[in-house]
């Protein structure tokens, strides 16, 4: 390890490890500081993608593949359900063995990775410029400098927040998210089941993802207001109980995803946010895993041009990129998600039995959404533009 890099990235996710990716195969010398001492681990996550996303950084191996999955099924408060057609297909990854490919790609371009390495500071030069990192190494202190930080560091993001940035998510966009992993269930290895309703996930929905055949990741992500009312973990134990009485649990995870629009800022002087740390979610799904790495993709290019042409006052062109490539798309999303996040269980049952008359072949996510935001004209054309382009 050096004493200084172009650019430091903090966080070994896949937003911090794609951002490394981009930068150094752009020819910037990069360094990853990761605090847990492996890649990938521990996994807090649903981890459901969709093959294009995955495909664009990734040839999809089945040595990191739990599921493919060709259909999803929406479940109704009345447990009426209706599948949409899907074009693609989708996966149930093994995070724990993704991530660490994802960083392997990082370290195959030249980027170095340091785990056990915790930031805790910015360094600051004698004018008070972002001058690299302060972090903890293998229980040494460390000063390590850096023209540019990229803060990959997760939904807790605290190198925003010593930049100046305001990365705090309103309560009212956070999804408080509780999750088990389950052996000795009967699932059907090709489908997510997604449930809704009041009594099973209020605001939210509760998720069935297939590992093989006879495990499931099962969680739930409620708003945080519903939670201080009953917790996610309680509605979760209630479905388990009532769907999966001989499950054994083999893993339990909570936390927080931030269903929001992203960040007003992710650049500040030459501190840049990616992934969950800049709310690069998407708010209507709560999946943030390749959106993190597109938004880590667009970073680590724009660092790696701004140090090849010595000018960080390129470096806003991330956000700029951020914001054409999918940030209106989030957006969007939100939009969508505020407005079906207030339905009762009678217009979703009646969504779903609306959904059930079209015929098959017309039975597409965006036609369900047309039906259910069919006296919300303006939200009609938000709909179309998301699931048309
Ligand atoms: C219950 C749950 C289910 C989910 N299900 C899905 C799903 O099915 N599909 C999907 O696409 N998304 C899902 N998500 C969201 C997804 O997990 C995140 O969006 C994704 O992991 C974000 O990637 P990231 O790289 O930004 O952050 P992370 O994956 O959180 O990585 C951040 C990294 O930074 C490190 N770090 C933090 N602070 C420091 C520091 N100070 N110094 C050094 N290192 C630090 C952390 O240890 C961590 O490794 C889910 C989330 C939750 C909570």
């Amino acid at each position: 390890m050096k004493t200084s890099y172009d650019i430091v990235v903090v966080g070994a996710g896949p937003a911090g490890s794609t951002a490394a990716r981009y930068a150094a195969e752009h020819g910037a010398s990069v360094l990853v500081l990761e605090k847990d001492r492996d890649v990938g681990y521990p996994v807090r996550c649903g981890e459901a993608v969709s093959h294009e996303g995955v495909a664009q950084f990734i040839e999809p191996d089945p040595r990191w593949i739990a599921s493919t999955v060709t259909k999803f099924r929406l479940v109704a408060p009345n447990g009426h359900s209706v599948v949409p057609r899907l074009d693609g297909k989708g996966y149930v990854l093994e995070r724990r063995l993704f991530d660490v490919e994802i960083a392997k790609l990082a370290a195959r371009n030249g980027a170095e990775i340091v785990t056990k390495a915790y930031a805790y500071d910015l360094l600051r030069d004698g004018s008070g410029n972002i001058a690299g990192v302060r972090a903890v190494i293998k229980d040494q202190q460390a000063e390590i400098g850096a023209r540019i930080v990229i803060a990959a560091d997760g939904v807790e993001s605290r190198v925003g927040k010593w930049a100046g940035i305001d990365t705090t998510c309103h309560i009212r966009d956070m999804e408080s998210c509780a999750q088990v992993t389950l052996s000795n269930v009967r699932v059907d290895v090709d489908t997510l089941d997604f449930y809704f309703g009041d009594d099973v996930s209020p605001g939210g929905y509760l998720w069935v993802f297939p590992k093989g055949h006879d495990t499931a990741n099962v969680g739930i992500g409620i708003n945080v207001e519903e939670a201080k009312k009953k917790s996610a973990i309680r509605y979760l134990e209630e479905f388990i109980d009532k769907t999966f009485p001989h499950a054994a649990m083999v893993t339990r995870i909570a936390g927080g995803v931030p269903c929001a629009t992203t960040c007003e800022e992710i650049v500040r002087d030459s501190v840049m946010l990616v992934g969950d740390a800049a709310h690069q979610v998407n708010p209507m799904s709560g999946g943030g895993i390749i959106s993190g790495m597109i938004g880590g993709m667009l970073a680590g290019q724009v660092a790696a041009e701004a140090i090849r042409e010595n000018d960080l006052r390129m470096l806003p062109e991330y956000q700029k990129r951020w914001q054409k490539r999918l940030g209106w798309r989030h957006d969007v999303f939100y939009n969508i998600k505020e407005a079906v996040a207030s339905f009762s269980d009678e217009t979703l049952n009646g969504i779903c039995d609306s959904a059930l008359k079209l015929p098959e072949d017309k039975r597409t996510l965006g036609a369900i959404f047309r039906t259910a935001l069919w006296n919300q004209p303006s939200m009609l054309l938000d709909v179309a533009k998301v699931f048309v382009s």
